[in-house]
């Protein structure tokens, strides 16, 4: 029988297909809508995913909007880094950047026809006394005592608003709806409040300012944004959104929405973490610990896995906590396939061989990647001193059928380079081991073995008179506990202590000295490294990305 591939959609994508079909639209069109009040984290990544893949998938268009309508956290800064970020994740807004203030005077004319169709009035209630008449989801409000001022009465209060009359909280614009609607968003809800600030685009020229609830669907309408996602949390909105639409008779943009992105052990709210950056918690927005995406970026996160993971993660209906573990599977998975591989020794140990001339040097050749055949290779020098890993190493060791590794009379095989085997080593006074002497088998060289010797371990090593001296730092989880929404104290009570250690000892082989900022390598059975902005001419830093055990994979099988 034949079978039909047929490819799953999620339930947006059904949406759009079978609005596509119905002709609603010519093409589709997105937009991710962030405000600058921050870095983006990797919730985020996930909306831009969804958002630019979605346009993308159905040839339309995304727009890169920014909802920069509060004035009092926004800063160009975070305009630059978020633009920085949607292109490093690999999409392109065109000419199609938008900023929410430039429809401040649209979105003022907009409000000014409400308050004539007397839809919109203009309140003197403080909040506390507007909480009071509000009343409770199960209990309707009362009305304000200024609901039913004269139309023109309202104009000229706004106008008085906008020309700044009034302090900051001595009057709001509401929207005249329902006081007793079970939907609390529906209970005259404020449309601009006055805000005696400077805005990082439009200066000192407005001192009123729309809430989020009345800019976002006017943007979304004035773009003719077809679908509007948006996250759960603004389902209950919905209903204002399109009341908004239907009473200034303007395009109706489409709002659907998805559950938010939460991660295990992972913060994901801009707030908490600018708290970690303005506390010292971490060194910066870009800390390599940070959800954020310049964050996960240094750390070596590549764009393509957080697009993979993002897909993996789909779009669902219901909140969740998804495991960190399949964005770390993710980086893996890409690492594996494109990272060269390095022998980089994170606890050097000095290893003699013994019947090899002092002066002598033979060039050992390595492919540097074994999963991709174009990867080509490099050049290890041989000497007579090696550095090897101190764990590789044991003094009394186990049976070799329990320990591969070096030991006294044992034999490994120096991977590239020939077999060895161990005659001797060294302590100091504390009894740490200083020297390792071994003997290496001419006959055994790699690729040109006539030996027929069998050995089971299989050492990294770097020539000493070759070897790059590196800094790395070792990245843990930034918290400990796994489900942060949960959690009712401080969530800086959740941080984990030990989430940065750094090893200033660690010798990496020589081709690393043409290595710039940002090349991704994995050191041979040790994990996967990139080399961070810190490095300087001389003194090349690694933060390790990830090992290389993946908890996700083996849970799989
Ligand atoms: P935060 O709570 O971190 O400040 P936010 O939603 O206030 O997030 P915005 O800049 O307003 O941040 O968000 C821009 C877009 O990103 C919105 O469409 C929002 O729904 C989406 N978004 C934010 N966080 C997540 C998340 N965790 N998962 C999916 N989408 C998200
Ligand atoms: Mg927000």
């Amino acid at each position: 029988m034949e079978q039909q591939k047929t490819e799953s959609l999620n339930f947006i994508e059904q949406l759009i297909e079978q609005d596509l079909k119905e002709g609603k639209f010519s093409a589709i069109q997105t937009r991710f809508p962030p405000e600058p009040n921050g870095y983006l984290h990797i919730g985020h990544a996930k909306s831009i995913c969804l958002n630019f893949g979605l346009a993308e998938k159905y040839k339309g268009r995304c727009n890169l909007r920014f909802d920069d309508t509060n004035p009092e956290k926004e800063e160009t800064e975070y305009v630059e880094s978020i633009k920085t970020d949607v292109r490093w994740l690999g999409y392109d807004w065109g000419d199609h950047e938008f900023y929410a203030s430039d429809y401040f005077q649209d979105l003022y004319e907009m409000a000014v026809r409400l308050i004539s169709k007397g839809v919109a009035y203009v309140d003197e209630l403080s909040a506390e006394e507007f909480n009071v008449l509000k009343g409770t989801p199960t209990e309707p409000g009362k009305e304000s005592p200024y609901r039913n001022r004269a139309i023109q009465e309202n104009i000229d209060l706004f106008d008085k608003m906008k020309s700044g009359v009034y302090q900051n909280g001595e009057r709001v614009l509401r929207a005249k709806i329902d006081m007793s609607s079970p939907n609390m968003q529906l209970r005259d809800p404020i449309l601009y409040r006055i805000k005696h600030m400077e805005h990082h685009r439009t200066g000192s020229k407005w001192c009123i300012y729309p809430t989020y609830d009345f800019a976002h669907g006017q943007s979304d309408s004035m773009e003719q944004v077809t679908h509007s996602l948006c996250t759960l949390e603004f389902e209950v909105h919905r209903p204002l959104y399109e009341w908004l639409l239907a009473q200034l008779e303007i395009y109706p943009s489409k709002q659907t929405e998805f559950a938010r992105l939460n991660l295990s052990y992972t913060i994901v709210s801009k707030r908490n973490l600018r708290e970690l950056v303005e506390g010292g918690h971490v060194l910066g927005w870009d800390d390599p610990r940070m959800p954020t995406i310049s964050g996960i970026r240094r750390r070596g996160f590549t764009a393509t896995s957080i697009r993979k993971f993002a897909e993996s993660v789909g779009v669902a209906r219901r909140n969740g906590l998804t495991d960190v573990a399949l964005l770390e599977h993710a980086v893996r998975e890409d690492l594996n396939k494109n990272a060269p591989r390095i022998f980089g020794i994170m606890n050097p140990v000095k290893l003699i061989i013994t019947n090899w001339p002092e002066e002598k040097e033979e060039i050992m050749k390595a492919e540097n990647n074994p999963e991709d055949e174009n990867a080509g290779s490099r050049a290890l020098p041989f000497t007579r001193e090696l550095y090897i890993d101190s764990s590789d190493f044991m003094e009394d060791p186990p049976s070799p059928s329990k320990w591969f590794r070096l030991g006294p009379d044992r034999e490994v095989r120096l991977k590239k380079a020939y077999i060895i085997k161990c005659s001797g080593f060294k302590k100091d006074q504390e009894g740490r081991i200083l020297e390792i002497y071994a003997e290496y088998d001419p006959a055994t060289r790699s690729g040109q073995d006539t030996s027929g010797k069998k050995v089971k371990g299989t050492l990294g090593w770097v020539s000493v008179p070759h070897a790059v001296h590196a800094e790395v730092r070792l990245y843990d989880r930034l918290f400990l506990t796994e489900n942060l929404n949960k959690i009712s104290d401080d969530f800086k009570n959740h941080l984990n202590p030990n989430s940065l250690q750094t090893n200033t000892n660690v010798v990496v082989e020589p081709s690393v000295r043409t290595a710039s900022v940002g090349n991704q390598f994995q050191f041979e059975r040790i994990g996967y490294f990139r080399v961070d902005e810190d490095s300087t001419a001389e003194r090349i830093i690694f933060n390790r990305t990830i090992t290389l055990k993946d908890t996700w994979g083996k849970k799989m099988n």
